[in-house]
């Protein structure tokens, strides 16, 4: 739904500085997330880590225009056509401009409030209700004084319901939250010690949160937790109850038996006279609680017990992020260095107990301090030490003032530092042998830093990338567009062999528009490595959304079935409006929507909103070759209807693009509103076969010489067939390192000292011989396989093949260095 930046002004409250049309679909508050530049306005919120102010500049860069700040930046003149919107409290703006949205909408919104559990009601209340209506809800866990109005904001013409958490963690933020989420049935979860630190009590704080549903026409709670149901009494609310009992068979809804057995848990019910019942695939309380919250819901906005039971049955659990990688000296890595409350931290041991893979390996948990809790140290330690017991935990490596403090609690092995770097310096990291390792930190500890020093790594030959030759590349190809148009660097396939992260960290600096990988894996990698671009993944896998929207990389779309996929996957994560890049095939018959299915594509899209295309585009299949000049062209003609008509059934702008790097040289005309810039960006000229400015040399160093006479052989099958006394020498690559065993037998050669050495009989596995008989060199020189002097066009040519596909080749053992020259 779009919004005026008048209307938007007005509602703020705001002073406007700029006088530029705007429409305004989006609302950023964290740079790292923006998308959707030309619709976006930017708050900058001040927080007590950080200001947003600062980030302006750079999303002005990268076509942001509107602003809501407090201060109005310095040099104006370098925002000339910018509107910023001059307000006192850009949150307090914020949250007026939801409350607004809000106030449009006559549909019943659920506001979920309560300790724990809050994100687990609402997505199984989703799963319970998505079927018949279009549902609005959080993201993940958005609860706060700035996630709720991002959450509301959601909101559109398509919403039937909405469900929206609150959290609070101080007195007087629920009264900022309840105008915004408005709700019209309120849930109350439960009331823990999370949070509470800045409460002078439980009731206060149950009180509080009571805020929320003062205006809801039913409160859902636990009549048997006593704290609730007296705070709700006292709140004197007028609105309805659905407080669910299992003792007081009085209340609405009235749970009249729980039996548990292996597989899960039946639970009989009686409302509104009847007898019914339902099972859930899990045996836990915390999720039999959750349930009857869910099912309150449901029944109130009467759903038939039949429909509860059949989905119920199929609850999910509500994911999580748990990594597990190889480590050094046989250890299993368990990485969840994002959170450490208790909640996630007996999830993350269950996880490690549970893995019967790794039986009958110790088990090492390194656990920072537990920040935040709310609750007195001294019992938060002793329940964290209770579960490290139950949970059969070998050793514990602490890290932290207060988890040190606690150690005597902790009756196994045992080591305690006070921070990261003691611990590392310690060198305990390296003792650890054949052990599964849960690495669980709260972000400040840093434990990224063990898990780096924990992963298993393997280095050989190298491969040197010069990043200057690699910016000169990309300066030479935008030096080839109009102002306005955008690029996207494909850094798929590892950087086409050069590594991503450095590449895309470079490409990153110099501003380009997008990056682009093939699988989510590599987009995933790039994210935790902190590369912030946007992110398109070429080749979506269908079992990788999940990883897709926790790292917002957005994927290329090329078919109806992927379609849905992606959509059921986003209603499941509590995703919406994720952007994608819609692909049509003009003629490469590779992946592709046809243009004729563009029609029933715009429907598709229009009755869904959990994915929104940002662009379209199509491939050429011979941008290189001037034979093809003439197909060429009727793909772009192909591609300019079909994305035009894309187009039309959309308001907002969706980027158009069709040219490659030998596109972008040779049909200028086509350049839309972006460009994919791939090999060139390496150093090849896909039409000439030149080398613009060489990135890459592959080279290693001789690790022996031998003189051999003639009559003897070299290698494997003794084909390396000796005419003369020769010197050969080896050198540690093979076919394993991406040497192309067919470059043997004398087919090709490698560089010493700048001459030419022939490689002599069949490549090995790691290692290969090469003929140094008429060159001045010795053991530790270098060899060149390619590079600057060897270009790695001839070594494509010997092999009958492109250079895509030596570059490509290069294996992940192979150490990439970097430098600047
Ligand atoms: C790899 C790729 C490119 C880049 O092609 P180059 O010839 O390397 O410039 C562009 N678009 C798509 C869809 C690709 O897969």
């Amino acid at each position: 739904m779009s919004n005026s930046i008048e209307e938007i002004t007005s509602v703020i409250g705001a002073e406007r500085i700029g006088k530029h049309q705007a429409t305004i679909d989006w609302i950023l508050t964290d740079s790292r997330s923006m998308c959707f530049p030309e619709e976006t306005l930017f708050f900058a919120l001040k927080t007590k880590r950080n200001d947003g102010h600062k980030y302006i500049p750079e999303l002005y860069a990268r076509g942001v225009r509107n602003f809501v700040v407090t201060d109005v930046p310095e040099q104006l003149s370098h925002y000339a056509d910018a509107n910023f919107l001059q307000v006192g409290n850009t949150l307090k703006a914020l949250q007026r401009l939801a409350a607004k949205h809000r106030e449009q909408f006559q549909v019943p919104v659920v506001g979920i409030t309560g300790s724990n559990g809050k994100t687990v009601v609402k997505e199984w209340i989703y799963q319970l209700l998505s079927p018949e209506k279009v549902i609005t809800r959080s993201p993940r866990s958005y609860n706060s004084q700035i996630g709720v109005p991002l959450s509301v904001w959601m909101m559109n013409e398509h919403t039937e319901l909405g469900i929206f958490e609150a959290g609070i963690s101080e007195m007087g933020e629920m009264e900022a939250l309840q105008p915004i989420i408005q709700p019209t049935i309120g849930v109350l979860t439960n009331i823990g010690w999370a949070h509470q630190e800045n409460f002078s009590s439980l009731q206060d704080k149950c009180m509080e949160k009571l805020q929320l549903f003062k205006d809801c026409d039913v409160i859902i709670y636990n009549g048997d937790n006593e704290l609730i149901s007296s705070c709700v009494s006292k709140s004197l609310f007028t609105s309805r109850e659905i407080a669910w009992s299992m003792k007081d068979n009085e209340r609405p809804l009235f749970i009249e038996k729980i039996e548990k057995d292996d597989t899960g848990t039946t639970i009989k019910y009686r409302y509104l006279g009847f007898l019914k019942e339902y099972r859930i695939p899990f045996i836990d309380d915390a999720s039999i609680e959750n349930s009857l919250n869910a099912l309150a819901v449901a029944l109130y906005l009467m759903v038939s017990p039949e429909d509860i039971a059949e989905r119920m049955a199929h609850l999910e659990p509500v994911a999580m992020r748990l990594e597990v990688k190889e480590g050094k000296n046989g250890c299993v890595l368990i990485n969840d260095s994002y959170n450490s409350d208790f909640a996630s931290l007996d999830i993350a041991l269950d996880f490690m107990a549970r893995r019967t893979e790794d039986k009958g390996r110790r088990r090492t948990l390194i656990l920072s301090d537990i920040l935040e809790s709310g609750q007195p140290s001294k019992l938060l330690y002793r329940q964290v030490a209770d579960l490290v017991h139950s949970r059969k935990v070998d050793r514990i490596i602490g890290v932290g003032e207060e988890i040190s403090a606690a150690a005597s609690r902790f009756e196994i092995d045992k080591r305690f530092f006070r921070t990261t770097t003691e611990l590392i310096e310690s060198g305990i990291l390296s003792s650890l042998r054949n052990e599964v390792v849960l690495i669980k930190g709260a972000r400040v500890f840093h434990f990224d830093d063990i898990t780096d020093l924990l992963e298993l790594k393997v280095h050989e030959t190298i491969l040197e990338i010069n990043l200057e030759a690699l910016v000169d590349n990309l300066n030479y190809y935008r030096n080839k567009l109009k102002p306005d148009t955008k690029m996207v660097c494909m850094v798929k396939a590892s950087a086409y062999g050069a590594g991503s992260f450095e590449i895309a960290k470079t490409l990153e600096d110099h501003r380009v528009d997008y990056l682009a990988v093939a699988v989510a894996d590599e987009g995933a990698d790039l994210r935790k490595a902190g590369i912030n671009s946007s992110i398109i993944i070429m080749n979506p896998e269908l079992t990788a959304f999940k990883t897709m929207f926790d790292y917002k990389l957005e994927p290329e779309v090329y078919s109806f079935h992927l379609l849905e996929e992606l959509i059921k996957a986003a209603g499941r994560e509590g995703v919406s409006n994720f952007p994608i890049h819609i692909k049509i095939d003009t003629g490469m018959h590779r992946l592709g929507f046809a243009p004729e299915e563009i029609p029933a594509l715009v429907d598709r899209l229009h009755r869904q909103s959990a994915v929104i295309p940002r662009s379209v585009f199509s491939h050429l299949v011979g941008s290189d070759a001037e034979r093809f000049d003439s197909f060429t062209r009727r793909q772009i003609e192909t591609f300019e209807n079909a994305s035009a008509e894309l187009q039309a059934g959309f308001s907002h702008k969706i980027l158009r693009h069709i040219c490659n790097t030998a596109g972008i040289e040779r049909y200028p005309g086509a350049q839309f509103d972006m460009v994919r810039l791939g090999i060139g960006l390496y150093g090849i000229d896909p039409f000439t076969n030149k080398i613009l400015h060489n990135v890459g040399t592959l080279k290693t160093t001789i690790l022996q010489i031998h003189d051999v006479p003639a009559d003897e052989t070299v290698g494997y099958s003794r084909k390396g067939i000796l005419t003369r006394n020769s010197r050969i020498a080896a050198i540690p690559i093979g076919y394993a390192d991406g040497l192309n065993r067919h470059l043997g037998n004398g087919n090709a050669y490698c560089l010493v000292n700048g001459q030419k050495a022939p490689y002599v009989g069949n490549i090995c596995m790691d290692v290969c011989m090469i003929d140094v008989t008429d060159i001045d060199c010795k053991e530790g020189d270098k060899a060149i396989i390619f590079g600057d002097e060897l270009p790695v066009t001839i070594l494509a040519d010997k092999l009958n093949t492109i250079p895509y596909e030596i570059l490509t080749s290069v294996s992940n053992r192979v150490k990439r260095i970097y430098y600047q020259n």
